[in-house]
């Protein structure tokens, strides 16, 4: 029997024809209508997974229909994969990097950063025609050949196997030794070991915990950051100055101040103007990383200030959002729960602390760029310790006004999963929330038992 495909509705289509165009990188445009036909046309063709009606991805298959900007953000999310081969083949470099960190360095040296969710969004987006079940099915047996290959230890999220393969023109891997992942040492070094050994590789060493008053270390991580440069520009062949960089961290800043009063905005309001889901996609666009291209990302951010400012002075509520949810804020490193599921039975998602830490860190436009930058990445809240994290998060439950907390860590995510239960014994300690730690495994459908348990922490609340 063939699967049931969410379709949008023709009577919204007018509306969102009115709204602005997406400008890329290069310049090109894509306009709404092009939008529209490739949501309603092109992308159900070719990634029914991605229309399949099916608890695994939420039982409304999809996000809001009368906010322009989350037909984009989902349009950004199909094309991914097919932007990324068109920019390969117009010699783009692209570097995988990994840890929580802003772009802007790899910005300067006019290259893509993909983290690792990105990395497997490019290579599942590779295969057409998948429904659900095939395409979980592809992604968990090509994560068992990852842990078969480099180690059962590792979270695999970091796509090791698609670069080993080849799958993936990968050019660069460089990520930051920052504290949140403990999959870094393992993945620079496995593929200094693989087959592929063609890749080039650098560890931007970052000095841990509560290092950021030290002159030292921000000398220290500032030569690193010049040394990534200079790594970048032996790929792309090109000389990236410092008013390279300083022009990427005022691009990145307009980006991280307007994903900072977006989520301000969204706050503020007594009824959430967005559901879940819209409300993550509009909020990580202010790191201006997740789709690859910082341009479409800040056009998109811009429109969504402007159409969330709206809804909440006219009191709107975000699609399928039950009234009086439950405000749930969610902790830990590459998690997140299902949204649509969670609204159902009675909350919905106010906040998340990874991405957030460097999306709410603005770096300093006067002096040094390097400088100025390591000296912001050092300070990222996440990057701290125990105790200096958790004050930061209590902070951004109180402004959320989060009624309880999920911190979820992913298998072999080891900081994460060490540090889980202390974080949320001081969050419980001074807030008086309910907390609630679950871990889980990355890949395949693990949707059903962890929906099970986030439910019954929604009934409690
Ligand atoms: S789940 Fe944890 S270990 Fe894995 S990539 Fe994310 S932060 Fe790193």
């Amino acid at each position: 029997m063939g699967k049931q495909l969410f379709r949008y509705s023709e009577a919204n289509k007018e509306g969102f024809l009115d709204s602005d165009n997406i400008t890329f990188n290069d310049g090109s445009i894509v306009t709404p209508e092009e939008i529209w036909h490739y949501l309603t046309v092109e992308g159900p063709v070719k990634y029914p997974s991605a229309f399949e009606v099916n608890l695994y991805q939420g039982n409304r298959g999809s996000r809001d229909e009368t906010l322009p900007t989350s037909l984009k953000t989902r349009y950004l999310g199909l094309t991914f994969s097919a932007r990324m081969e068109k920019a390969k083949d117009n010699g783009k470099s692209i570097a995988f990097i990994q840890g929580g960190q802003a772009v802007d360095p790899y910005t300067a040296a006019d290259t893509i950063a993909l983290r690792p969710g990105l990395v497997n969004q490019w290579n599942n987006g590779l295969e057409y025609g998948n429904d659900i079940n095939k395409e979980n099915l592809r992604r968990k047996k090509s994560k068992e050949k990852a842990f078969h290959d480099m180690s059962f230890e590792a979270c695999q999220t970091g796509g090791y196997e698609h670069v080993q393969a080849g799958n993936l023109r990968i050019d660069v891997i460089a990520p930051y030794t920052v504290l949140r992942c403990s999959d870094v040492s393992y993945g620079v070094e496995a593929h200094r070991h693989g087959p592929n050994k063609d890749v080039k590789l650098l560890n931007v060493d970052f000095p841990l915990r509560n290092q950021a008053d030290k002159p030292w270390a921000i000398e220290y991580f500032a030569g690193n950051l010049r040394r990534l440069v200079h790594t970048l520009d032996e790929v792309t062949g090109r000389k990236t100055t410092e008013d390279d960089l300083l022009k990427a961290i005022k691009l990145h800043n307009e980006g991280r101040r307007l994903g900072t009063e977006l989520a301000e905005l969204w706050w503020s309001a007594d009824i959430p103007p967005t559901n879940s889901d819209d409300r993550a996609s509009l909020v990580s666009l202010g790191n201006l990383e997740t789709h690859g291209d910082v341009q479409a990302s800040l056009s998109v951010l811009k429109e969504a200030r402007k159409f969330i400012a709206e809804r909440v002075k006219n009191g709107v509520k975000g699609h399928a959002v039950t009234d009086n949810p439950k405000r749930l804020f969610i902790l830990g490193s590459c998690v997140g729960i299902n949204g649509s599921r969670s609204e159902d039975a009675g909350a919905i998602v106010v906040g998340r602390d990874d991405q957030w830490s460097h999306c709410s860190s603005l770096v300093e436009e006067e002096g040094d760029p390097y400088y100025n930058l390591a000296k912001t990445t050092l300070e990222y809240p996440y990057e701290q310790g125990i105790e200096k994290r958790a004050q930061w998060t209590i902070e951004q439950i109180r402004k959320s006004r989060a009624d309880g907390v999920i911190f979820i860590h992913n298998w072999g995510c080891n900081t994460q999963a060490a540090i889980s239960r202390p974080i949320v014994d001081i969050i419980k300690r001074e807030t008086g929330i309910p907390t609630y730690i679950h871990e889980r495994d990355l890949h395949g459908l693990r949707d059903e038992q962890e929906q099970n348990r986030v439910n019954a922490f929604i009934e409690m609340l």
